[in-house]
């Protein structure tokens, strides 16, 4: 195959017309499948049903507790402890909450904005502006807080390393800038890890605004799909290191690792922020679901066996991702009409077509039957400037699925790309 870039006009046309035959013959298929959504497959999710059935004993007492009962707002000792294992924090500095990170994350920005953060010299809904960087692609769902609390935000290119730190470095001297979300495993969507230069440079930042905050979202800690565990850096001593201790939030979830929205979400932060915003929620919650943490203790139980848990989530998630990568190695990259990451972990593929492409890729991709994450949503506002990018979510379909899934995606970014160099 030869790039398409570098073919004459008529074999261009010629090109055209074949991805044109081909998408008829994909519509006629009248498919309805989705690659919309992160969501672990039911294969997944029965990878983890024994532990709807814990405590086997039937006592409920762990930790000197009965978890049926109120209490212990921070959350079950042992569940600290188990949490701190995985992210290599301490427990001290782990708060326990319900069932999702994305709840704790929106409390941080909400605390921010009605009470203020450790630091503040008022509450952000006080300020007549604040601007909340964004790396970008990035996860709508991050973008979607900072809209609705009408914060600006600013898009951060994302390199191979991480955010582009040069343009984060310059931006955080505007003390209307008040903080930054990252993904810094497996980032949604390329699948990117933070280099630890990127990481040192994000711990030693110096803000303008004292109460500036690193959101570091590690949803995909411990989900490798390839290889072995890849260990990764502790953001709260990294950032204490450099003067910084009380400067970031870390979040993670067992979301996909056990049970999506049925399991439990952790912060970590340093000791002082964990005083302050522990008392601020103990106006909201008298204490989270202890039972739910009680199971996850009972099942999970630390570092090793997680990981040899989601070993097995790797088993079902890699054969979904290579037939996605095998895809686009086959079909797509050798015509040079589209880019993309290769990811070792976390749950989505983010593809570049050519520039101009993403918007009609999607659209006669919906028009054949095929629902995929709307086109922009992985940028503030949801507009991607080149209108390029598209998010694959390989996890829910089953293969077959997938692969039908694949060849029409395939078929469309051709035809698009088809369509935007014969009019130029
Ligand atoms: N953060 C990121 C980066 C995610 O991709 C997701 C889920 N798609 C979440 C957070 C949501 O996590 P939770 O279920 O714990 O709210």
């Amino acid at each position: 195959m030869v790039s398409l870039k570098s073919l004459s006009r008529m074999e261009l046309n010629a090109f055209y017309q074949k991805a044109l035959a081909d998408y008829e013959v994909c519509k006629e298929k009248k498919l309805k499948l989705d690659m919309s959504r992160g969501k672990p497959s039911k294969e997944q999710l029965d990878l983890s049903n024994r532990l709807l059935a814990l405590p086997t004993d039937g006592s409920f007492v762990i930790d000197g507790m009965d978890v049926r009962n109120y209490g212990m707002l921070e959350g079950l000792p042992s569940c600290r402890a188990l949490f701190a294992d995985v992210l290599g924090v301490k427990p001290a500095e782990v708060f326990v909450g319900g069932n999702s990170s994305l709840s704790l994350m929106y409390g941080v920005i909400a605390k921010a904005h009605t009470h203020g953060l450790l630091h503040s010299e008022m509450p952000w809904s006080k300020l007549e502006k604040v601007k909340f960087l964004c790396p970008s692609p990035g996860y709508d769902r991050h973008f979607t807080i900072c809209e609705s609390f009408g914060m600006e935000m600013i898009p951060i290119p994302m390199t191979p390393e991480g955010p582009d730190m040069d343009a984060v470095e310059a931006l955080v001297s505007d003390a209307a800038v008040k903080g930054m979300w990252c993904v810094p495993k497996y980032s949604n969507p390329e699948g990117i890890i933070y280099s630890d230069s990127t990481i040192a440079r994000i711990a030693a930042l110096k803000p303008a605004a004292p109460d500036f905050v690193v959101m570091w979202d590690n949803a995909y800690c411990v989900h490798e799909f390839e290889g072995g565990f890849v260990p990764f850096k502790n953001i709260l001593s990294e950032c204490a290191n450099a003067n910084n201790p009380d400067m970031v939030f870390e979040f993670a979830s067992t979301s996909k690792v056990t049970f999506a929205g049925g399991g439990v979400s952790c912060f970590a932060c340093s000791v002082d922020n964990m005083k302050y915003v522990k008392k601020l929620l103990s106006a909201e919650a008298i204490s989270f679901d202890k039972i739910n943490q009680m199971k996850h203790v009972l099942f999970l139980k630390g570092r090793e066996t997680t990981l040899a848990h989601m070993q097995k989530h790797a088993q079902i998630l890699k054969p979904k991702f290579d037939a996605v990568m095998d895809a686009l190695d086959r079909e797509l990259i050798p015509l040079g009409v589209a880019d993309y990451n290769r990811p070792m972990g976390g749950y989505f593929i983010s593809l570049n077509t050519l520039p101009g492409c993403a918007k009609r890729t999607h659209k006669l991709m919906m028009d054949a039957g095929v629902i995929m994450t709307p086109v922009g949503a992985t940028y503030p506002y949801g507009l991607d400037p080149e209108d390029k990018n598209l998010r694959i979510a390989p996890s829910f379909p089953p293969i077959d699925e997938l692969q039908s899934a694949m060849d029409v995606l395939c078929v469309c970014v051709k035809l698009a790309a088809a369509e935007k160099l014969l009019g130029e």
